[in-house]
C-alpha cells in the first residue's frame, strides 16, 4: 500500500496507551497487563462477496461488522471484550485513506464496548478485500456461558425478531453484550449462542453440543418486518425468521419457568429439531442453507 508507514504513523496516534495496554502499536507485539481472570479468545474473518459486498458498503460499514461479529461472539458467552487484534487484506487499488476508513469503522464498534484495538497488520495484494479480526475478552465474574449446557425441560428463548437481515441489519447491529452479561447474571442460563448462523443452525448448536434434541413453537418465533418484506422471494417470513442468517440477537435455553424472554421452544430427550406447527402436529426442523445473495 502507498504511504504505509504513514499509515503505521497514523495508526499510533490513535492508540493511546493505558493501565492495561502499556504498549499498544509501536513494537513487535503489544504488551497488554491482564488481569487474574479467565481470557476467552476468538477470531472471525470477514470476506468482500460472502459477508460485504465492498461495491455497496463503505470502510467504515465494513470495519464495524468485522469488529461487531467479534463482539457479537462475546456476547453469546457473556464475557467482556477488552483488546483486539486487525488483519486487512487490502486490494492494491485502495489507498490509505480506505484503510483509515476501515479502521475508524473496527474503532467505533469497538469504542461502544471501551474495548481497545491494541495491534494489526495491512497488506495489499491482488486479491479483494478480507478483514480479519481477533478478540480477547475476561469473564469478569461471570461463568462464560457454553453451548453444551442445555437439559432436558429447559426454555428456548431469543432476544429479539428474526429473518431478513440481508435488507441491511446485517452491516449494522449492536451485539447484545449488556443483555448476556444481565442474562447470565440473573437467571439459570444454561446454554447460549450469538445468531450468526440462522435459528435452525445454531439451535443445532447447542442441541448436538449438549446431548439434547428441541422443539420450536412456530406461532412463537418472532418475526421480523424484514422478514415480511421479503415475502416477494417466495420464502415465507416464518421461514426467512428461522432459516436466515445474521441477527445477531441471542438465542439461549434457561432452567424451566424461569425467564420471561420472549420464549420459542423447549428442550426435548429426542435428538434433532422439530417445528410444531399451529395445529399441534410435528415436522423436523431442517438447518436452512444460509446463503448470502449479496
Ligand atoms: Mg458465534
Amino acid at each position: 500500500m502507498a504511504g504505509e508507514f504513514d499509515f503505521i504513523s497514523w495508526i499510533r496516534t490513535q492508540q493511546p496507551s493505558s493501565a492495561l495496554v502499556p504498549l499498544a502499536a509501536g513494537d513487535d507485539l503489544a504488551i497488554v497487563n491482564w488481569p487474574a481472570d479467565l481470557m476467552l479468545v476468538g477470531v472471525d474473518q470477514v470476506l468482500d462477496g460472502v459477508h460485504f459486498d465492498s461495491a455497496r458498503h463503505g470502510p467504515r460499514d465494513i470495519g464495524r461488522k468485522a469488529m461487531n461479529r467479534n463482539l457479537s461472539d462475546c456476547a453469546a458467552m457473556a464475557c467482556v471484550p477488552v483488546a483486539a487484534v486487525a488483519s486487512v487484506a487490502l486490494p492494491r487499488d485502495r489507498g490509505i485513506d480506505y484503510a483509515k476508513q476501515l479502521y475508524l469503522g473496527l474503532r467505533s464498534a469497538a469504542d461502544a464496548f471501551d474495548c481497545q484495538i491494541i495491534g494489526g497488520d495491512t497488506g495489499s495484494w491482488d486479491g479483494r478485500l478480507v478483514v480479519t479480526v481477533t478478540i480477547l475478552g475476561r469473564a469478569d465474574g461471570i461463568e462464560p456461558v457454553r453451548r453444551s449446557g442445555a437439559k432436558v425441560g429447559d426454555t428456548v428463548h431469543v432476544t429479539g425478531p428474526l429473518g431478513g437481515s440481508i435488507l441491511g441489519r446485517h452491516m449494522n447491529f449492536t451485539p447484545r453484550i449488556q443483555w448476556a452479561r444481565q442474562l447470565a447474571r440473573e437467571l439459570p442460563i444454561t446454554a447460549m449462542i450469538d445468531l450468526s448462523d440462522g435459528l435452525s443452525r445454531d439451535l443445532g448448536h447447542i442441541a448436538r453440543a449438549s446431548g439434547v434434541g428441541a422443539v420450536i413453537d412456530a406461532a412463537a418465533v418472532p418475526v421480523h418486518e424484514d422478514a415480511i418484506e421479503l415475502r416477494r422471494d417466495g420464502i415465507s417470513p416464518l421461514d426467512h425468521a428461522l432459516h436466515d442468517g445474521e441477527d445477531y440477537e441471542l438465542l439461549f435455553t434457561a432452567a424451566p419457568n424461569h425467564s420471561t424472554m420472549l420464549q420459542i421452544g423447549r428442550i426435548i430427550e429426542e435428538p434433532g429439531l422439530w417445528l410444531q406447527q399451529p395445529d399441534a402436529t410435528r415436522i423436523p426442523l431442517d438447518p436452512g442453507g444460509w446463503e448470502h445473495t449479496l
